[in-house]
């Protein structure tokens, strides 16, 4: 079965989605996109997805072209027509097709795009064993909170993970955890779960905001604050966190052991309540 994707109006195979090539998604990089991912064929946390989607919207002065009901319906109405019953919905929206011109075009229709792909969670292997990860200065822009289609800057600090043999890239901005190159990072020390605030330097993750709310409920230490590079390279624990990635723990930072080499404590508790957290919320949309 041909992958079915969704393309301004039209559900078609995959090869027979075409854009123009003055799509300001192309030129420009101008639009913003959102991944959401599907467990039994129910998409998880789909209303926080559709704020942040409004959110990145307004950042960028688009307005939204669907409500957030056509969003839901559009989103299972593809899910429906993929295989598999975990997925990745990948959509994204753009400024639409105009000639080069920096400034916004009037009158033009926004591009909507929308895909699945198999949900690919991490092998047992990473979760037992951790993964390693890289570091770098983050030279990314001052608004990384919005989900923006222009990720060259993501691309090439997640290379540089890529080509060190690591999954991630850990990025400081003066001195100052921010995120990695597509997750959010925690890290343990002494016990305690420190996040990063949420502000324009990161993107709101909804894993992390899902992390928060079960630490603060299973009753984890928990400092939301800046936390520094330093109690970064001396931490106990750090671990990413995504849509896809889940919670992974990162067990070697630029080469070096973080901790004891192994995922920790708090990280194998925490996998397992979000673990069990997905199949609730599961069985309650069911
Ligand atoms: N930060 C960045 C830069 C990302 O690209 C992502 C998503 N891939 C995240 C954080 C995590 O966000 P979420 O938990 O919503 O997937």
């Amino acid at each position: 079965m041909s992958e079915i994707v969704y393309l301004n109006g039209k559900f078609l195979p995959i090869e027979e989605a075409h854009i123009p090539v003055l799509d300001r998604g192309f030129i420009f990089g101008d639009g913003v996109y959102e991944v959401i991912p599907v467990y039994s064929r129910h998409p998880f946390r789909l209303a926080e997805h559709l704020v942040r989607l409004q959110n990145s919207l307004d950042s960028i002065k688009l307005a939204n072209p669907l409500s957030d009901a056509e969003w839901t319906r559009l989103t299972l109405e593809l899910v429906a027509r993929n295989a598999g019953d975990d997925q990745s919905i990948y959509l994204q929206v753009t400024r639409g097709v105009a000639k080069r011109d920096h400034a916004f075009p009037k009158g033009v229709k926004p591009t909507i795009f929308m895909m699945s792909n198999p949900l690919s969670t991490p092998p047992a292997a990473q979760v037992e064993n951790g993964v390693a990860a890289v570091t770098a200065p983050d030279f990314r822009w001052l608004k990384c909170d919005v989900k923006s289609i222009s990720l060259l800057g993501n691309c090439l600090l997640r290379q540089l993970a890529a080509e060190a043999g690591a999954v991630e890239t850990i990025l400081f901005r003066d001195g100052t955890l921010t995120e990695a190159s597509a997750s959010n990072v925690f890290v343990v020390k002494n016990g305690v779960l420190l996040a990063p605030p949420k502000d324009n330097l990161v993107l709101p993750g909804i894993t992390y905001d899902v992390v928060l709310e079960i630490a603060h409920a299973r009753e984890f230490q928990v400092e939301v604050r800046a936390v520094s590079e330093k109690e970064v390279r001396s931490a106990d624990e750090i671990w990413v966190t995504s849509s896809t990635k889940e919670v992974l723990a990162v067990t070697s930072l630029d080469g070096k052991p973080v901790g004891d080499g192994k995922p920790g404590m708090l990280f194998r508790r925490m996998h397992t309540l979000y673990q069990q957290f997905k199949r609730d919320v599961m069985r309650k949309a069911a």
